[in-house]
């Protein structure tokens, strides 16, 4: 992990996994999103509004996954394009009645390409049409190899629209998410990634937020990518005022001077001075640039 690399490794604690799904349009995606997000609210969140933040947390076993709440590819490509990692596991749905689609190989090609495990839902189990086999026979094909076939992905049976499957699902998450030792400082310099950002008619610049590694506070100075401000407030994925926010943890936030892009990564800066000063010269270099590519 990049970002954690020039922390003491005394200090990390670990934290929990960031997860995208992923699949061919259909397949069931966000009726996956949807039904975990309502399967998992705990008893004391319960009646809270969950507020589209662009992410979400849930609480299994006493131990919490984030998911990217936009299905789909882009949000990863976009996100991988600015150079920000911000996935530590790929769900891979595919519809059992469907099979391999041509959006289930690109998936399967993004999560390798930036080295994410994939574990498979098979969906739509509960359809008469059904063939789990079918479906690892045609993953097989593209390197996907089942546990119990002597391989090493996993996959779960689900039906996301009859809410089967969901608690394994998540458990293999958690299972996954142990091998790979996320780790991060709580105490360290806060920073992470951009997930989302619009202008608020009456918030102004409003920006979800991973907080990839320390713990992001109501007050601090934030840049993000030609932005800076300092953090008025922060909504957490129930639409509840939080006052802080630590690693793996999405969080809507209030006080950016700018609407930054998805994919940006974000710094805490103890100075205001600096923050600005570094703004200011990243704006002025991207105006020389495109200066440059205008005269050419
Ligand atoms: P997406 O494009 O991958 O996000 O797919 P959606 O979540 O929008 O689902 C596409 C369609 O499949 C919708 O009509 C869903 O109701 C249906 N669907 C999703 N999951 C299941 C499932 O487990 N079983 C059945 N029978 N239908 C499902």
């Amino acid at each position: 992990d990049m970002l954690v690399e020039e922390e003491d490794p005394s200090i990390l604690v670990n934290r929990p996994p960031v997860v995208t799904i992923m699949g061919h349009v259909d397949h069931g995606k966000t009726t996956l999103l949807d039904a975990i997000r309502e399967t998992k609210v705990t008893a004391t969140e319960a009646g809270g509004i969950t507020q589209h933040i662009g992410a979400y947390q849930v609480e299994i076993n006493n131990r919490k996954i984030t998911f990217l709440d936009t299905p789909g590819h882009a949000a990863f490509t976009t996100m991988r394009a600015r150079g920000a990692q911000v996935t530590d596991i790929t769900i891979l749905v595919v519809a059992a009645d469907d099979g391999v689609m041509p959006q289930t190989v690109e998936a399967i090609n993004h999560a390798k390409a930036a080295n994410v495990p994939i574990i498979v839902a098979v969906n739509k189990i509960d359809k008469p049409d059904a063939n789990l086999d079918r479906i690892k026979q045609e993953l097989t094909e593209h390197g996907l190899v089942a546990e119990e076939w002597g391989g090493e992905t996993i996959f779960v049976p689900i039906s996301a629209l009859k809410k089967q499957g969901i608690e394994e699902l998540l458990e293999m998450i958690l299972l996954v998410s142990e091998m790979a030792e996320l780790r991060a400082n709580p105490d360290g310099r806060p920073r992470g990634t951009i997930i989302e950002a619009q202008l608020d008619k009456a918030r102004g610049p409003a920006a979800t937020v991973l907080v990839q590694n320390g713990t992001l506070k109501v007050g601090d100075i934030v840049v993000a990518g030609m932005t800076y401000g300092r953090v008025r407030a922060m909504v957490n994925d129930r639409g509840r005022r939080v006052k802080e926010a630590g690693p793996s943890a999405p969080v809507e936030i209030i006080g950016l001077s700018d609407v930054p892009h998805a994919g940006d990564q974000f710094v805490v800066y103890d100075d205001e001075r600096k923050a600005r000063a570094l703004t200011e010269k990243r704006s002025n270099k991207l105006r020389a640039a495109e200066m440059g590519a205008q005269t050419r």
